[in-house]
């Protein structure tokens, strides 16, 4: 089901995902703090992330560079003097808008008459050092592939690899955005997922294509339901500097289709602009042809905050049943921030010792929580509404026959397995095995709970 904005930012907040940033003193606009499911959800995706994009290929290397850089690096990448929105200010209710976003120049909020439009660099500055001076000016990174970008001479010499090679990065990056907003949809403060993917020109075009379904498929797998994600082609003046074509996968936010990852075709700008500014040669020497060039640049970038969003909306259910409401997150079992919930059927003292230890053995394998406050039918509902796919139940039947209930989320379907069976059988059903395939030892109970 589609869910509002307001539903999800209020959801996030009372369980625990993601607070305003500051808000004791009023909040910091389009700046948000990950709280203690948030975090373990943002860590799941950059790590799948890492998974699909690094660990299981033999063609892309990671890199952790410093968010601050040489300011000679932006100069040269085009930032200080193109990375700019035009600026309207509404002369009747003073607000500031991307001047894109107004329409017959007036303002979309009262319809006031707009100011011309001035053009605002959207990199946020510090200083450098004690000094407060001009020459002392850094700048927060807009984004993270200049760090790549400077670092391609010294991953190549290093790494003994060939092209087609990627260097990919997660880290934060900083956008002093005109109109922020939509909850963690545009921020000022930010982490991006990025590969910058070094080919031979030439190889470009199918690499482009490679990309667009690679990554296009990954939000597919990790749930995101395919009628709610589209390819949109940049119009060609709505391509950035750098770019000569670029596509953007775009989610059905609740404010409409908007970006979710930009893949653009950098062509050899970046590392020519580098080249030019640094005085370095970073050209690559292809062992087989016995040619030198500047490679192509394909790039796929993320947003780390952005595709959480789009996780969650896209997660989002409400079942009406005789209990009421059910809300819950169909999260891939990869994302959910708790993958099992320990559940003592009631706080009777018999059951605890038991469900402690079956809690204290998973906890080495699976982010677990443990649970004994209120009815079970509410602990449920609770694990529901934050997405963990399993809950174990210990009850008196237990402690004879020294079986659990595992009880999945998304069906409400019950089995009974052997607590010694209960690690292998909850690592296969969270690799997407369906619950119907019993371990051994394992019996059907009695079907569905609430
Ligand atoms: P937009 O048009 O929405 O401003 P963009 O085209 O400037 O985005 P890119 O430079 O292509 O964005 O950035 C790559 C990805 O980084 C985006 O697809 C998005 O997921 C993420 N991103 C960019 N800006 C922000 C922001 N202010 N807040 C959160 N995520 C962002």
């Amino acid at each position: 089901m589609k869910v509002d904005m307001e539903k999800m930012v209020s959801l996030c907040k009372r369980r625990g995902f993601i607070f305003q940033s500051s808000e004791i003193y009023g909040g910091l606009s389009a700046c948000w703090d990950y709280g203690p499911l948030g975090v373990e959800l943002k860590n799941n995706v950059t790590a799948a992330w890492g998974r699909s994009m690094v660990r299981e290929r033999d063609d892309v290397v990671g890199l952790d560079a410093s968010i601050l850089m040489h300011p000679r690096t932006w100069v040269a990448s085009g930032h200080v003097a193109g990375f700019t929105d035009p600026l309207v200010d509404c002369k009747v209710c003073r607000q500031r808008w991307r001047a894109d976003d107004t329409k017959d120049g007036r303002c979309p909020d009262c319809g006031g008459e707009l100011t011309e439009p001035r053009m605002f660099n959207l990199m946020f500055k510090t200083f450098f050092g004690p000094v407060e001076e001009e020459a002392a000016v850094v700048y927060l990174r807009p984004e993270t592939a200049q760090g790549i970008f400077v670092n391609f001479a010294n991953v190549m010499n290093t790494t003994r690899k060939k092209l087609p090679l990627g260097i990919a990065q997660i880290g934060k990056a900083f956008r002093n955005e005109i109109t922020a907003g939509n909850f963690i949809f545009r921020d000022r403060e930010f982490e991006m997922m990025e590969v910058e993917f070094f080919v031979k020109p030439g190889t470009d075009e199918e690499w482009l294509n490679y990309w667009l379904e690679e990554r296009f498929n990954w939000y597919v797998k990790l749930g995101i339901k395919r009628e709610n994600l589209r390819l949109r082609e940049h119009t060609k003046d709505e391509l950035a500097h750098y770019a000569r074509v670029c596509y953007d996968i775009e989610y059905l936010f609740p404010m409409g289709w908007s970006e979710l990852e930009g893949i653009a075709h950098r062509g050899d700008f970046d590392l020519a602009q580098h080249a030019q500014f640094s005085g370095k040669d970073l050209s690559y020497y292809d062992p087989d042809s016995g040619e030198r060039f500047l490679p192509y640049v394909i790039e796929p970038s993320a947003g780390v905050d952005r595709s959480a969003l789009a996780f969650l909306l896209d997660a989002y259910d409400e079942e009406l049943d005789k209990e009421g409401l059910r809300v819950l997150l169909h999260l891939h079992p990869d994302l959910a921030p708790i993958k099992v919930a320990v559940l003592p059927l009631s706080r009777n003292e018999a059951l605890i010792p038991m469900a402690k230890d079956v809690y204290a053995e998973l906890r080495k394998c699976f982010m677990a929580q443990y649970d004994d406050a209120q009815s079970i039918g509410r602990r449920y509902r609770r694990q529901d509404e934050i997405g963990t796919p399993f809950c174990i139940t210990i009850d008196f039947q237990s402690l004879e026959d020294n079986q659990v209930t595992i009880r999945e989320r998304d069906s409400m379907k019950q089995i009974r397995v052997p607590v010694a069976e209960l690690k292998r059988t909850l690592e296969a059903k969270l690799s997407g095995e369906p619950l119907d395939i019993l371990p051994p030892g394992g019996s059907y109970w009695l079907g569905f709970s609430n």
